[in-house]
């Protein structure tokens, strides 16, 4: 088998193409996907937690006169804020482990004379 090296830039060239595309990949964003529903027409908008540029799209789209706390209520900063507010108060007040056995008192005690 040869190496030649047409061959080897080929490869390279391949090697590059599956990069970039796999850095493509990942940018799109795979987590904090939500879906809202817009309380006026009920229809289910894909947002990111990040992006919410698809709401105010809606929005615009089709209740002009309206704003993110007519169609998203949910959605709203403020609406966002209170709920992360809540979730880490919840994650705080819950413990992760729960305690084993309430701590007994020791039984054996060594004696030392
Ligand atoms: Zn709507």
């Amino acid at each position: 088998m040869k190496n030649t090296p047409s061959r080897r830039a080929a490869r390279r060239l391949k090697k590059l193409e599956a990069e970039r595309k796999k850095k493509e990949k990942g940018k799109k964003p795979t987590d904090g996907i939500t879906k809202a529903k817009c309380k006026i027409c009920m229809m289910q908008v894909v947002v990111t937690l990040k992006n919410t540029l698809k709401l105010d799209e809606h929005i615009a789209a089709r209740h002009a006169k309206c704003t993110l706390a007519d169609c998203f209520p949910d959605e709203t900063p403020e609406a966002r804020a209170l709920r992360s507010a809540a979730a880490k108060k919840a994650s705080a007040a819950a413990p992760k482990y729960k305690p084993d056995k309430p701590l007994a008192v020791k039984k054996k005690k060594k004696k030392r004379k």
